[in-house]
Protein backbone atom coordinates (compact mmCIF):
# COMPACT_ATOMS: atom_id res chain seq x y z
CA UNK A 1 0.00 0.00 0.00
CA UNK A 2 1.34 3.79 -1.01
CA UNK A 3 0.34 5.01 2.73
CA UNK A 4 2.63 5.31 5.50
CA UNK A 5 0.61 4.46 8.03
CA UNK A 6 0.31 0.61 9.15
CA UNK A 7 -3.49 0.48 10.39
CA UNK A 8 -4.88 -2.25 12.74
CA UNK A 9 -5.90 -4.99 10.49
CA UNK A 10 -9.19 -5.82 12.27
CA UNK A 11 -12.39 -4.17 13.39
CA UNK A 12 -13.48 -3.63 17.16
CA UNK A 13 -16.55 -5.65 17.41
CA UNK A 14 -16.86 -6.01 21.12
CA UNK A 15 -16.05 -3.41 23.80
CA UNK A 16 -14.09 -4.10 27.26
CA UNK A 17 -14.92 -0.30 29.15
CA UNK A 18 -11.60 0.71 30.70
CA UNK A 19 -11.53 1.88 34.50
CA UNK A 20 -10.03 5.35 35.04
CA UNK A 21 -8.78 5.90 38.98
CA UNK A 22 -8.08 9.18 39.29
CA UNK A 23 -4.77 10.24 41.07
CA UNK A 24 -5.70 9.94 44.08
CA UNK A 25 -6.98 6.36 43.95
CA UNK A 26 -3.73 5.92 42.07
CA UNK A 27 -1.80 6.64 45.13
CA UNK A 28 -4.46 5.14 47.20
CA UNK A 29 -3.97 1.93 45.52
CA UNK A 30 -0.14 1.30 45.47
CA UNK A 31 0.21 2.14 48.86
CA UNK A 32 -1.99 -0.80 49.43
CA UNK A 33 -0.50 -3.14 46.88
CA UNK A 34 2.91 -2.39 48.79
CA UNK A 35 4.51 -0.63 45.78
CA UNK A 36 4.04 -4.01 43.55
CA UNK A 37 2.08 -3.54 40.64
CA UNK A 38 1.49 -7.50 40.80
CA UNK A 39 -0.99 -6.71 43.77
CA UNK A 40 -3.06 -4.29 41.98
CA UNK A 41 -6.83 -5.20 41.44
CA UNK A 42 -6.60 -4.65 37.35
CA UNK A 43 -9.69 -2.36 37.60
CA UNK A 44 -7.15 0.32 39.28
CA UNK A 45 -5.38 0.21 35.42
CA UNK A 46 -5.70 2.36 32.43
CA UNK A 47 -3.16 0.48 30.16
CA UNK A 48 -2.40 -2.52 31.29
CA UNK A 49 1.26 -3.89 29.97
CA UNK A 50 2.06 -6.50 32.32
CA UNK A 51 2.06 -8.87 29.86
CA UNK A 52 1.38 -10.28 26.20
CA UNK A 53 0.42 -13.43 27.46
CA UNK A 54 -2.82 -14.74 27.22
CA UNK A 55 -4.27 -11.30 27.23
CA UNK A 56 -4.97 -10.53 23.61
CA UNK A 57 -8.34 -10.04 21.90
CA UNK A 58 -9.60 -13.35 20.08
CA UNK A 59 -10.86 -12.93 16.44
CA UNK A 60 -14.70 -13.31 15.18
CA UNK A 61 -13.43 -16.72 14.12
CA UNK A 62 -12.16 -18.21 17.30
CA UNK A 63 -15.28 -17.25 18.69
CA UNK A 64 -17.16 -18.92 16.30
CA UNK A 65 -14.45 -21.98 16.48
CA UNK A 66 -15.39 -22.17 20.39
CA UNK A 67 -19.11 -22.84 19.56
CA UNK A 68 -17.99 -25.63 17.04
CA UNK A 69 -16.05 -27.28 20.65
CA UNK A 70 -16.21 -30.94 20.77
CA UNK A 71 -16.24 -31.65 24.24
CA UNK A 72 -16.06 -35.63 23.75
CA UNK A 73 -13.81 -37.16 26.63
CA UNK A 74 -11.55 -39.28 23.95
CA UNK A 75 -10.95 -38.24 20.13
CA UNK A 76 -12.72 -35.24 20.06
CA UNK A 77 -12.90 -33.23 16.64
CA UNK A 78 -11.65 -30.31 17.59
CA UNK A 79 -8.36 -31.93 18.94
CA UNK A 80 -7.75 -33.81 15.23
CA UNK A 81 -8.35 -30.65 14.06
CA UNK A 82 -5.95 -28.84 16.77
CA UNK A 83 -3.36 -31.81 15.97
CA UNK A 84 -3.54 -31.05 12.21
CA UNK A 85 -3.14 -27.35 12.25
CA UNK A 86 -0.34 -27.55 14.33
CA UNK A 87 1.22 -30.60 12.33
CA UNK A 88 0.74 -28.77 9.22
CA UNK A 89 2.61 -26.02 10.47
CA UNK A 90 5.61 -27.65 12.11
CA UNK A 91 5.98 -30.53 10.27
CA UNK A 92 6.06 -32.05 13.87
CA UNK A 93 4.26 -35.67 14.09
CA UNK A 94 3.27 -36.34 17.69
CA UNK A 95 1.06 -33.26 18.81
CA UNK A 96 0.35 -33.09 22.88
CA UNK A 97 -1.97 -30.65 23.69
CA UNK A 98 -1.01 -28.81 27.55
CA UNK A 99 -2.46 -26.01 29.37
CA UNK A 100 -0.08 -23.99 29.20
CA UNK A 101 3.77 -23.87 28.14
CA UNK A 102 4.95 -24.60 31.27
CA UNK A 103 2.86 -27.64 31.62
CA UNK A 104 4.74 -28.43 28.35
CA UNK A 105 8.43 -27.78 29.64
CA UNK A 106 7.86 -29.87 32.99
CA UNK A 107 6.26 -32.87 30.77
CA UNK A 108 9.08 -33.12 28.42
CA UNK A 109 11.77 -32.20 31.09
CA UNK A 110 10.68 -34.45 33.65
CA UNK A 111 11.09 -37.53 30.95
CA UNK A 112 14.65 -36.25 29.33
CA UNK A 113 16.51 -34.68 31.68
CA UNK A 114 18.56 -36.77 34.42
CA UNK A 115 20.04 -34.99 37.65
CA UNK A 116 22.81 -33.31 36.39
CA UNK A 117 22.73 -32.83 33.14
CA UNK A 118 23.16 -29.19 31.33
CA UNK A 119 20.51 -27.80 29.01
CA UNK A 120 21.78 -25.16 26.43
CA UNK A 121 19.62 -22.13 25.46
CA UNK A 122 19.95 -18.52 24.06
CA UNK A 123 17.99 -17.55 27.30
CA UNK A 124 16.12 -19.48 29.15
CA UNK A 125 12.62 -18.41 30.09
CA UNK A 126 11.90 -17.99 34.45
CA UNK A 127 9.61 -20.98 33.76
CA UNK A 128 11.79 -22.71 31.30
CA UNK A 129 14.36 -22.32 33.95
CA UNK A 130 12.63 -23.27 36.77
CA UNK A 131 11.53 -26.49 34.95
CA UNK A 132 14.88 -27.36 34.23
CA UNK A 133 16.53 -26.57 37.77
CA UNK A 134 13.16 -28.33 39.01
CA UNK A 135 14.77 -32.34 37.39
CA UNK A 136 18.13 -30.99 39.26
CA UNK A 137 19.44 -29.97 35.80
CA UNK A 138 21.69 -26.60 35.06
CA UNK A 139 19.97 -23.97 32.80
CA UNK A 140 22.71 -22.89 30.71
CA UNK A 141 22.36 -19.23 29.10
CA UNK A 142 24.57 -18.83 25.68
CA UNK A 143 23.04 -16.40 23.98
CA UNK A 144 25.64 -14.28 21.37
CA UNK A 145 27.58 -11.36 23.45
CA UNK A 146 26.02 -8.85 20.81
CA UNK A 147 22.27 -9.12 22.96
CA UNK A 148 24.20 -7.51 25.89
CA UNK A 149 25.19 -3.60 24.13
CA UNK A 150 21.77 -2.31 24.77
CA UNK A 151 21.70 0.17 22.31
CA UNK A 152 23.53 -1.61 19.25
CA UNK A 153 20.78 -2.01 16.34
CA UNK A 154 22.34 -5.66 15.72
CA UNK A 155 19.01 -7.56 13.89
CA UNK A 156 19.62 -10.97 15.44
CA UNK A 157 20.09 -10.53 19.14
CA UNK A 158 18.28 -13.65 20.10
CA UNK A 159 21.35 -15.95 18.50
CA UNK A 160 22.87 -18.40 19.94
CA UNK A 161 26.71 -18.42 20.67
CA UNK A 162 27.75 -21.35 18.45
CA UNK A 163 31.26 -21.14 19.79
CA UNK A 164 30.21 -21.32 23.53
CA UNK A 165 27.52 -24.10 22.54
CA UNK A 166 30.42 -26.27 21.22
CA UNK A 167 32.72 -25.75 23.62
CA UNK A 168 30.16 -26.55 26.48
CA UNK A 169 29.64 -30.06 24.58
CA UNK A 170 33.23 -30.45 24.90
CA UNK A 171 33.15 -29.27 28.47
CA UNK A 172 30.44 -31.40 29.76
CA UNK A 173 30.29 -34.05 27.38
CA UNK A 174 27.40 -34.95 24.63
CA UNK A 175 25.82 -37.79 27.47
CA UNK A 176 24.91 -35.23 29.99
CA UNK A 177 23.37 -32.74 27.23
CA UNK A 178 19.93 -34.02 26.87
CA UNK A 179 18.57 -31.68 24.33
CA UNK A 180 19.69 -28.15 23.04
CA UNK A 181 16.22 -25.65 23.10
CA UNK A 182 16.53 -22.25 21.75
CA UNK A 183 13.86 -19.63 22.54
CA UNK A 184 11.75 -17.70 19.68
CA UNK A 185 11.88 -14.58 20.07
CA UNK A 186 13.88 -14.89 22.96
CA UNK A 187 11.34 -13.04 25.64
CA UNK A 188 13.83 -12.83 28.53
CA UNK A 189 16.48 -10.99 26.24
CA UNK A 190 14.17 -8.04 25.15
CA UNK A 191 11.94 -9.92 22.64
CA UNK A 192 14.89 -10.30 20.31
CA UNK A 193 14.68 -12.86 17.51
CA UNK A 194 16.85 -15.71 16.05
CA UNK A 195 18.03 -16.05 12.35
CA UNK A 196 17.59 -19.19 10.08
CA UNK A 197 21.20 -18.78 9.71
CA UNK A 198 21.43 -19.56 13.53
CA UNK A 199 18.72 -22.37 13.75
CA UNK A 200 21.48 -23.86 10.54
CA UNK A 201 24.53 -23.52 12.40
CA UNK A 202 22.62 -25.21 16.00
CA UNK A 203 21.16 -27.58 13.97
CA UNK A 204 24.37 -28.78 12.35
CA UNK A 205 26.46 -28.83 15.99
CA UNK A 206 23.43 -30.89 17.66
CA UNK A 207 24.10 -33.63 14.46
CA UNK A 208 27.37 -33.66 15.15
CA UNK A 209 26.75 -35.14 18.03
CA UNK A 210 23.28 -36.78 17.73
CA UNK A 211 21.83 -34.24 20.88
CA UNK A 212 17.77 -33.17 20.47
CA UNK A 213 17.27 -29.80 19.29
CA UNK A 214 13.88 -28.00 20.12
CA UNK A 215 12.19 -24.93 19.93
CA UNK A 216 10.74 -23.10 22.79
CA UNK A 217 8.17 -21.55 20.22
CA UNK A 218 6.02 -19.32 22.06
CA UNK A 219 6.46 -16.70 19.63
CA UNK A 220 7.37 -18.32 16.51
CA UNK A 221 5.02 -16.42 14.08
CA UNK A 222 6.84 -13.34 15.38
CA UNK A 223 10.01 -14.25 14.55
CA UNK A 224 9.21 -15.54 10.92
CA UNK A 225 8.20 -12.28 10.71
CA UNK A 226 11.79 -10.77 11.81
CA UNK A 227 13.64 -13.29 9.74
CA UNK A 228 11.53 -11.93 6.73
CA UNK A 229 12.14 -8.78 7.59
CA UNK A 230 15.81 -8.25 8.34
CA UNK A 231 17.26 -11.86 7.07
CA UNK A 232 19.19 -12.12 3.72
CA UNK A 233 17.19 -13.65 1.15
CA UNK A 234 14.19 -14.26 3.35
CA UNK A 235 12.62 -10.99 2.18
CA UNK A 236 9.53 -12.81 -0.74
CA UNK A 237 8.54 -15.81 1.86
CA UNK A 238 5.10 -16.13 3.59
CA UNK A 239 5.40 -15.94 7.41
CA UNK A 240 4.01 -19.37 7.35
CA UNK A 241 6.90 -21.02 4.88
CA UNK A 242 9.49 -19.45 6.78
CA UNK A 243 7.82 -20.93 10.46
CA UNK A 244 7.84 -24.13 8.71
CA UNK A 245 11.55 -23.95 7.60
CA UNK A 246 12.01 -22.80 11.40
CA UNK A 247 10.31 -26.06 12.41
CA UNK A 248 11.99 -28.21 10.02
CA UNK A 249 15.42 -27.81 11.74
CA UNK A 250 14.15 -29.43 14.98
CA UNK A 251 13.14 -32.42 16.77
CA UNK A 252 10.57 -30.80 18.92
CA UNK A 253 8.87 -28.02 20.34
CA UNK A 254 6.73 -26.67 23.46
CA UNK A 255 4.72 -24.04 22.43
CA UNK A 256 2.24 -21.67 25.10
CA UNK A 257 -0.47 -20.55 22.74
CA UNK A 258 -1.22 -18.03 25.27
CA UNK A 259 1.54 -16.05 23.17
CA UNK A 260 1.53 -16.60 18.92
CA UNK A 261 -1.66 -19.14 19.75
CA UNK A 262 -3.80 -15.84 20.25
CA UNK A 263 -5.77 -17.25 22.65
CA UNK A 264 -6.53 -16.83 26.63
CA UNK A 265 -5.24 -20.47 27.85
CA UNK A 266 -3.26 -23.76 26.26
CA UNK A 267 -0.15 -24.96 24.88
CA UNK A 268 1.73 -28.01 23.51
CA UNK A 269 4.38 -30.45 23.15
CA UNK A 270 4.99 -31.56 19.61
CA UNK A 271 7.82 -33.66 18.44
CA UNK A 272 8.89 -36.39 15.83
CA UNK A 273 10.35 -38.98 18.39
CA UNK A 274 7.13 -41.44 19.07
CA UNK A 275 8.88 -43.12 21.92
CA UNK A 276 9.13 -40.30 24.15
CA UNK A 277 6.10 -38.70 23.36
CA UNK A 278 4.76 -42.43 24.30
CA UNK A 279 6.30 -41.45 27.76
CA UNK A 280 5.23 -37.68 27.12
CA UNK A 281 1.82 -39.01 26.83
CA UNK A 282 1.87 -41.00 30.37
CA UNK A 283 3.05 -38.41 32.57
CA UNK A 284 -0.07 -36.41 30.47
CA UNK A 285 -2.68 -38.66 31.63
CA UNK A 286 -1.10 -38.44 35.51
CA UNK A 287 -1.08 -34.94 35.88
CA UNK A 288 -2.75 -32.91 32.66
CA UNK A 289 -5.15 -35.65 31.28
CA UNK A 290 -6.50 -37.68 28.40
CA UNK A 291 -4.07 -37.09 25.36
CA UNK A 292 -6.82 -35.40 23.05
CA UNK A 293 -7.65 -32.78 25.62
CA UNK A 294 -4.78 -31.99 27.42
CA UNK A 295 -6.25 -30.24 30.21
CA UNK A 296 -7.95 -28.24 27.68
CA UNK A 297 -11.66 -27.71 26.91
CA UNK A 298 -12.77 -28.54 22.99
CA UNK A 299 -13.12 -25.20 22.56
CA UNK A 300 -9.55 -23.83 23.42
CA UNK A 301 -8.61 -26.80 20.99
CA UNK A 302 -10.38 -24.96 18.34
CA UNK A 303 -9.91 -21.05 19.91
CA UNK A 304 -5.58 -22.42 19.19
CA UNK A 305 -6.04 -24.13 15.94
CA UNK A 306 -7.46 -20.98 14.62
CA UNK A 307 -5.21 -18.88 16.41
CA UNK A 308 -1.77 -20.33 14.95
CA UNK A 309 -3.57 -19.85 11.57
CA UNK A 310 -3.91 -16.23 12.43
CA UNK A 311 -0.61 -15.07 13.88
CA UNK A 312 0.85 -15.69 10.28
CA UNK A 313 -0.98 -14.02 8.79
CA UNK A 314 1.61 -11.35 7.08
CA UNK A 315 -1.04 -8.30 7.58
CA UNK A 316 -1.39 -8.90 11.27
CA UNK A 317 2.68 -9.64 11.57
CA UNK A 318 3.41 -5.92 9.92
CA UNK A 319 0.57 -4.70 12.41
CA UNK A 320 1.88 -6.41 15.38
CA UNK A 321 5.61 -5.61 14.81
CA UNK A 322 4.54 -1.89 13.77
CA UNK A 323 2.22 -1.02 16.81
CA UNK A 324 5.68 -2.35 19.27
CA UNK A 325 7.66 -0.07 17.05
CA UNK A 326 5.47 2.77 17.08
CA UNK A 327 5.55 2.37 21.35
CA UNK A 328 9.46 2.10 21.29
CA UNK A 329 9.87 5.62 18.16
CA UNK A 330 7.82 7.33 21.06
CA UNK A 331 10.11 6.03 24.13
CA UNK A 332 13.09 6.62 22.73
CA UNK A 333 11.99 10.37 21.43
CA UNK A 334 11.19 10.94 25.08
CA UNK A 335 14.82 10.13 25.58
CA UNK A 336 14.38 6.90 27.59
CA UNK A 337 16.89 4.42 26.97
CA UNK A 338 15.82 1.14 25.69
CA UNK A 339 17.10 -2.03 24.18
CA UNK A 340 17.17 -1.58 20.63
CA UNK A 341 15.93 -2.61 17.99
CA UNK A 342 12.53 -3.17 19.68
CA UNK A 343 11.28 -6.88 19.66
CA UNK A 344 8.20 -8.55 18.59
CA UNK A 345 6.28 -7.88 21.65
CA UNK A 346 7.26 -5.42 24.12
CA UNK A 347 9.57 -2.42 24.73
CA UNK A 348 12.30 -2.76 27.64
CA UNK A 349 13.18 0.57 29.35
CA UNK A 350 16.42 0.90 30.44
CA UNK A 351 15.68 2.13 34.18
CA UNK A 352 19.23 2.33 35.22
CA UNK A 353 20.92 4.52 32.51
CA UNK A 354 17.26 6.65 33.22
CA UNK A 355 17.64 6.85 37.06
CA UNK A 356 21.50 6.90 37.85
CA UNK A 357 20.62 8.83 40.85
CA UNK A 358 18.79 5.69 42.67
CA UNK A 359 21.24 3.50 44.01
CA UNK A 360 20.41 -0.58 42.74
CA UNK A 361 19.63 -1.51 46.26
CA UNK A 362 16.84 1.05 46.19
CA UNK A 363 15.73 -0.60 42.94
CA UNK A 364 15.25 1.74 40.37
CA UNK A 365 13.62 -0.59 37.41
CA UNK A 366 11.08 -0.93 40.07
CA UNK A 367 10.98 3.00 40.96
CA UNK A 368 9.93 3.21 37.34
CA UNK A 369 7.60 1.08 37.37
CA UNK A 370 5.30 2.05 40.11
CA UNK A 371 5.76 5.86 39.13
CA UNK A 372 4.67 4.85 35.10
CA UNK A 373 1.58 3.64 37.25
CA UNK A 374 1.45 7.02 39.75
CA UNK A 375 1.66 9.30 36.64
CA UNK A 376 -0.85 7.31 34.19
CA UNK A 377 -2.10 4.46 35.60
CA UNK A 378 0.21 2.15 33.19
CA UNK A 379 1.47 -1.19 34.59
CA UNK A 380 4.48 -2.61 32.89
CA UNK A 381 6.88 -4.97 34.79
CA UNK A 382 10.13 -4.81 36.51
CA UNK A 383 12.72 -7.08 34.80
CA UNK A 384 15.77 -6.10 37.19
CA UNK A 385 17.02 -6.44 40.69
CA UNK A 386 13.67 -7.13 42.29
CA UNK A 387 13.13 -10.05 39.95
CA UNK A 388 16.50 -11.48 39.42
CA UNK A 389 18.62 -10.09 42.59
CA UNK A 390 19.05 -11.54 45.80
CA UNK A 391 19.37 -10.64 49.66
CA UNK A 392 22.27 -12.57 51.01
CA UNK A 393 22.20 -13.38 55.12
CA UNK A 394 23.89 -10.18 56.17
CA UNK A 395 21.24 -8.24 54.44
CA UNK A 396 23.01 -6.52 51.43
CA UNK A 397 21.85 -6.81 48.22
CA UNK A 398 23.00 -8.55 45.10
CA UNK A 399 21.64 -6.93 42.14
CA UNK A 400 20.12 -8.44 38.98
CA UNK A 401 22.33 -7.99 35.67
CA UNK A 402 20.15 -5.56 34.46
CA UNK A 403 17.18 -3.09 35.27
CA UNK A 404 14.63 -2.92 33.29
CA UNK A 405 10.97 -2.04 32.98
CA UNK A 406 8.82 -4.36 30.30
CA UNK A 407 5.87 -2.56 28.82
CA UNK A 408 4.25 -5.91 26.67
CA UNK A 409 1.92 -5.20 24.25
CA UNK A 410 -1.22 -7.49 24.32
CA UNK A 411 -2.02 -8.74 21.02
CA UNK A 412 -4.81 -6.95 18.90
CA UNK A 413 -5.94 -5.30 21.79
CA UNK A 414 -4.91 -1.65 22.33
CA UNK A 415 -5.01 1.31 19.66
CA UNK A 416 -2.83 3.66 18.51
CA UNK A 417 -4.52 6.37 20.63
CA UNK A 418 -3.76 3.97 23.49
CA UNK A 419 -0.41 3.67 22.93
CA UNK A 420 -0.45 7.83 22.30
CA UNK A 421 -1.28 7.78 25.93
CA UNK A 422 1.73 5.90 27.03
CA UNK A 423 4.28 7.59 25.10
CA UNK A 424 2.63 10.68 26.87
CA UNK A 425 2.69 9.44 30.53
CA UNK A 426 6.11 8.42 29.80
CA UNK A 427 7.68 11.75 28.62
CA UNK A 428 5.99 13.29 31.69
CA UNK A 429 7.86 10.91 33.68
CA UNK A 430 10.71 11.57 31.82
CA UNK A 431 10.60 14.88 32.91
CA UNK A 432 11.02 14.78 36.19
CA UNK A 433 13.50 11.54 36.41
CA UNK A 434 15.59 13.61 38.88
CA UNK A 435 12.90 13.72 40.97
CA UNK A 436 12.14 10.20 41.47
CA UNK A 437 13.14 8.54 44.63
CA UNK A 438 14.20 4.30 45.24
CA UNK A 439 12.18 1.73 47.27
CA UNK A 440 13.35 -0.40 50.35
CA UNK A 441 12.03 -3.76 50.27
CA UNK A 442 9.98 -4.49 53.53
CA UNK A 443 9.23 -8.21 52.36
CA UNK A 444 10.02 -11.33 50.45
CA UNK A 445 9.11 -14.85 49.46
CA UNK A 446 11.82 -17.56 49.80
CA UNK A 447 11.31 -17.64 45.69
CA UNK A 448 10.45 -15.85 42.90
CA UNK A 449 9.90 -12.69 45.26
CA UNK A 450 9.13 -10.52 42.87
CA UNK A 451 5.39 -11.35 42.81
CA UNK A 452 4.49 -10.70 46.47
CA UNK A 453 7.22 -8.43 47.33
CA UNK A 454 6.58 -5.27 49.45
CA UNK A 455 8.26 -2.02 49.38
CA UNK A 456 8.17 1.58 51.35
CA UNK A 457 9.86 4.95 49.94
CA UNK A 458 13.45 5.12 50.56
CA UNK A 459 13.19 8.63 51.23
C1 LIG B 1 5.30 -17.61 28.38
C2 LIG B 1 6.49 -18.38 28.07
C3 LIG B 1 6.67 -19.68 28.56
C4 LIG B 1 5.70 -20.34 29.51
O1 LIG B 1 4.40 -20.39 29.02
P1 LIG B 1 3.11 -20.30 29.98
O2 LIG B 1 1.98 -20.48 29.04
O3 LIG B 1 3.16 -18.97 30.67
O4 LIG B 1 3.23 -21.43 30.95
C5 LIG B 1 7.82 -20.35 28.20
N1 LIG B 1 8.74 -19.79 27.41
C6 LIG B 1 8.61 -18.54 26.92
C7 LIG B 1 9.66 -17.95 26.04
C8 LIG B 1 7.49 -17.79 27.25
O5 LIG B 1 7.38 -16.54 26.78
Amino acid sequence: MPYRTIIEPFRIHTVEPIDFPDAAQRRGALERAGYNLFELHADEVIIDLLTDSGTGAMSTAQWAGMMRGDESYAGSRSFYRFRDTVSAITGLSQVIPTHQGRAAERILFQTAIEPGDVVPNNTHFDTTRANVEFQGAEARDLVTSEAKDHGSSYPFKGNMDTERLRHTIAEVGRDRIPLVMLTVTNNSGGGQPVSLANMREVRTICDEHDIPFFLDACRFAENAWFIKSREEGQADRSPRDIATEMFSLVDGATMSAKKDGMSNIGGFLAMNDARLAEACRNLLILTEGFPTYGGLAGYDLEAVAQGLEEALDPEYLRYRTRSTAYLADKVDRAGIPIIKPPGGHAVYLDAAAMLPHIPRSQFPAQALACALYLEGGVRGVEIGSVMFGKRLEDGTEVPGPNELVRLAVPRRTYTQSHIDYVGEVLIAVAERADELSGLRLTYQAPWLRHFTARFEPAA
